[in-house]
């Protein structure tokens, strides 16, 4: 089963893709946290990811595609996997369709995480992320018990260098312009369920697993 988020960011497409991996025994794969371990490795992607990646602004696809098709060889993902982060613009998702098909393999379910702009804006002002797990706290929505530290592994959190206002403004500003125009891409090729992500996160993540179950079971029919 291949399940891909869409949504802005602080839709909490990340955390969900986290927790759906674990239930449903699946790899996640998040282009961004790709990014962000390249640029803490000092690799040549990473090194020329950066300044796109701290402005707010995508990465070309000359630099993510081939990063891409590596992960999808790797033995791992025989089952299926959790997208997070890709395609992010219509050029993306038709590499992303022709990627897959040389692997015989296709999208079974788009999952659109609808999250108001407040909302959003707040989520990513406070949020906290785990330098070694990636799980995500949050300042006030969700603290972590003990100050800077996650309360599943005890490593240090830090606040992402892109979840300042002003990226985050622009971070929002490219998934209107360059993002959104996939929901319309998902729904003519009838793929996409939308769920409202102002929801708590146990209820969102309820709502996935239920509709992975229902194209699951279609699949079998
Ligand atoms: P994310 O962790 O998904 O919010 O991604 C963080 C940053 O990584 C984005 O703001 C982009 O700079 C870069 N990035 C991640 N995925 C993509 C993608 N599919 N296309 C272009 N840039 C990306």
């Amino acid at each position: 089963m291949i399940i891909e988020l869409l949504g802005p960011p602080g839709a909490g497409k990340g955390t969900q893709a986290k927790t759906l991996a674990e239930r449903l025994h699946l790899p996640h794969i998040s282009t961004g946290d790709m990014l962000r371990q390249n640029v803490s490795q000092g690799t040549d992607l990473g090194k020329q990811a950066k300044a796109f990646m701290e402005k707010g602004a995508l990465v070309p696809d000359e630099l993510l595609t081939a990063m891409l098709a590596n992960r999808l060889d790797q033995a791992d993902l025989k089952n299926g996997f959790i997208l997070d982060g890709y395609p992010r613009t219509i050029p993306q998702a038709e590499i992303l369709d022709k990627l897959l098909n040389d692997r015989r393999r296709s999208i079974d379910i788009v999952v659109y995480l609808d999250a108001s702009e407040p909302v959003v804006i707040q989520r990513l002002c406070g949020r906290l992320v785990c330098s070694k797990c990636g799980l995500n706290f949050h300042k006030t929505n969700m603290p972590p018990k003990k100050d800077g530290i996650c309360d599943v592994c005890g490593a240090s959190l830090y606040t992402r260098a892109d979840d300042k206002e002003e990226t985050i403004r622009k971070r929002l500003d490219v998934y209107l312009k360059e993002t959104s125009g996939l929901i319309s891409f998902y729904e003519k090729k009838k793929k996409l369920h939308r769920v409202s992500a102002d929801d708590s996160s146990e209820t969102v993540l309820e709502t996935i697993i239920r509709l992975a179950k229902n194209a699951y079971d279609t699949s079998k029919v």
